[in-house]
This record gives C-alpha cells, structure tokens and sequence, in this order.
C-alpha cells in the first residue's frame, strides 16, 4: 500500500519530449517511502484510490509539479546594500560607493563580521521565503569571505539551513568570486591559498558539493579560473561557472574544457562558446534578476542554445548587489519577458534543467523512482506559474515525501 495518492490532478511531469510540460490530465501520483511510485492518469489506476493508498488527497484539477530548484544563489550574506541602491538611484558612480566602502566588500566584511548564528538566522529566512514559493532545493554559494575562516563559517552556516529546515541546500565553493584587498598586489598569492589550503579543508570537513569562479574582467582570467578548476577536478569535485555576464571572456570555453555542469550567467557567449557548451552537455543557467537590476541590454543567445539543445535553467540568483531576488516566480516571469523563454522552457529551467545544473538524477521530475517532492498550486495551466507577478498560488509542498507546507 502506498503512503499518499494525489488524484484528479493536472500533473506536470516536466519529463522531455512528451506532451507540453510532460502534463497528464485527470492524473494522479502515488508516493510511497519518500519516492514516487506510481504516475498517470487516473483511469489506469487497477483500484480505487482508497485501497491503494492511506491518505488520499484530491487536488480538485488543480496543478502539481515537481518542487521547484533555484539552482544559483548565494544565499548566506550579511550587512545591507539598500542605501547603496538608494545612493546610486540618486546618481553616486560604483566609483564613488566602492570607495565610500560600499560594493562587494561592504557584504565581505559584513558577513566577516557577522557570527556563523547570524549566517544561519539569515539564511533560514531567505530560504523560507523561497519554500513558500514552492522551492525544495536551494544552491547556496559561499564568496563572501575570501578567507578560510569565513569561507567554512558560510558554507557550515548553509549545511545549517538544511539540517534545520526540510529544504535541500546545495553548497558551492566560490572563493573565486572576487580578488580580496589584501591580495591586491598577489593574485598568485590568493589562487594559492584556495587550491592549497582553503578548498582542501573545506573538502575535508564535507563541505563542498561544487566548485564554482567568476571569469571576468573585474575578478579573474580564463588561466586562473582553469588552475582552480584543474584543482578542483583532481579532488572529483564538480565545476560550474560564472561566464560572460559583462564581456565575452570565453567563459563558456572554460566551463566546457572542465565539463561544468553549468554555465551561468552567458549574456556575451559567443557562437563557439554556445557550441563547446553543447559539446561538453553543461546546462546553460540563465539569470534573468541580475540582468534586469543591472539594466543590461545585451541578452543571452537563447536562439543558439536552443539550436543547439542545451539544458536551460533559471534562477534568482539571490545576492546583495545584482540580484536582491527572493522570488523565483518572479523570475519564471522575467525569463518570459526579458529573455523570451516559453512558460515551458521556464519552469523546465526550475525543476527539470535546474536538477541537471546542480547533477541531482532523483530530482526535477515526477517519474515513479524518483525523490518524492512536488508542489500543488492553485491554478489549473502550467503558464500561470510564469504569468502573474505578485501573489502566491502554492497550496501545498511536500519534500521527500514530507508534507512540509500544506495551505487552509
Ligand atoms: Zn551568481
């Protein structure tokens, strides 16, 4: 006997190559054990629902999907860049708020400062303000230590927020998010400390899911970027990469010689950087937020990725200076309008690609086998989920099989 059936559900499986979204109508998922046991339509059932599960619940025609996945955050920072924002609205230069201590390293030595509870505290409220958007995994980046002290204290604070709440967190390694002052004048000098000492004592303690670096102009080389990658691939840990957000550094090049399992951001990815992508499989995640707070003009090439059937994901990108986005239905939304993606190739960009670009199997699907976590939301098209700003349609969350947000 299952555990749960749902039934009389439009189940957007987001499985390819099937019907649009993988959708069964008047369907019907069973969950048994923490995975999914059973899914199709309801008129294949061999019994009555209620002798074939313990609890059944009728979604009324209602939609269910896999729990969605936000595949690119840095989650875990403190300290506040809202007068920031303010200050440059009013015209202060990047210039003028870098020098007056604000940009990146206002949050660096903000969350230096901040102790691992404050990190912890901060990062439940984040992700639970992601969760009753429907989220069940996070991908929590660190980079906002450029130490090793405060480098272990945000990726323990990440391991934290997952052992506390029923959410999955994904945690990556970005220590080569930014060239830190104190290294100003020694960039060998810093690469050195995260091959040689900071990546192997975060390894140790089990800290680290992924390796991740920015490659650009303002932080580091395709050389530099490849010394930590070769480091990292000699340790088995998995690469991903911020590539090509404000130039065309060759980023997608870099990300496919390693294999990445993705690469982000490809706003200025060239033609052959689209084609290695292709060539190594690693998931395009697009960040529609950044874009959009950063007023940019230049888009990703959607057309070649598509041309090339690479994975898309979205995310929000969730961080203190580019991307204050919490909500990921905001941006299924942006990824519609900004970057012309369909509501389809949307929410496959939050659950069935998104998996892919963290290289989690069990997830991002509803297939019998998998891990047992779906959202149920009050609509009954899968387009709504990308359609309307604002409110919120999630009735109900069950992660692992765990109801953990069921609506009145
Ligand atoms: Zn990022």
């Amino acid at each position: 006997m299952w555990d749960t059936i749902l039934i009389n559900g439009l189940i957007a499986t987001m499985t390819a190559g099937k019907a649009p979204y993988g959708a069964i109508s008047d369907g019907a998922v069973a969950l048994a054990g923490g995975k999914i046991a059973w899914v199709g339509a309801m008129k294949d059932l061999e019994k009555a629902p209620a002798e074939l599960a313990r609890d059944v619940v009728d979604c009324g025609g209602r939609l269910v999907t896999p729990a969605l996945i936000d595949c690119h955050t840095h989650l875990i920072f403190a300290g506040d860049r809202s007068g920031e924002f303010e200050a440059r609205l009013a015209g202060t230069s990047y210039e003028d708020i870098a020098k007056a201590g604000g940009g990146i390293m206002s949050t660096v030595n903000a969350t230096r400062a901040a102790s691992e509870e404050d990190l912890v505290r901060l990062g439940m409220m984040r992700a639970q303000t992601m969760m009753a958007e429907g989220v069940g995994t996070i991908e929590v980046k660190s980079g906002y230590g450029l130490d090793l002290e405060t480098e272990i204290k945000i990726l323990r604070a990440a391991t934290a927020v997952g052992g506390n709440l029923p959410v999955r967190i994904e945690r990556t390694f970005l220590g080569a998010h930014t060239l830190p002052p104190e290294f100003k004048d020694n960039r060998e000098g810093y690469l050195d400390l995260l091959i040689k000492e900071i990546m192997p004592a975060l390894q140790k303690e089990g800290l680290i899911d992924a390796v991740d670096a920015y490659q650009e102009g303002i932080a580091f080389s395709g050389e530099e970027v490849s010394r930590l990658f070769e480091a990292a691939t000699a340790m088995g840990i998995p690469v991903k990469l911020h590539a090509d957000q404000l130039s065309d550094m060759g980023g997608a090049a870099t990300a496919a010689k390693f294999k990445a399992l993705s690469a982000d951001h490809l706003e200025y990815t060239s033609a052959a950087g689209v084609k290695a992508m292709a060539e190594a499989g690693c998931v395009a995640v697009l960040l529609p937020g950044a874009f959009y707070f950063l007023k940019q003009t230049q888009k990703p090439p959607v057309e070649l990725l598509r041309k090339h059937k690479i994975a898309i994901a979205i995310a929000t990108d969730c961080n203190p200076g580019t991307s204050p986005v919490m909500s990921l239905h905001l941006i299924l939304n942006m990824a519609c309008t900004l970057f012309g993606l369909t509501p389809e190739e949307a929410l496959a960009g939050v659950t069935r690609n998104a998996a892919a670009a963290l290289g989690l199997k069990n997830l991002g699907t509803l297939e019998a086998g998998k891990t047992a976590s779906l959202a149920l939301w009050n609509v009954e098209n899968p387009a709504a989920l990308a359609y309307a700003i604002g409110g919120n349609p999630l009735e109900g969350l069950i992660l692992d099989g765990t109801p953990v947000i069921v609506s009145a």
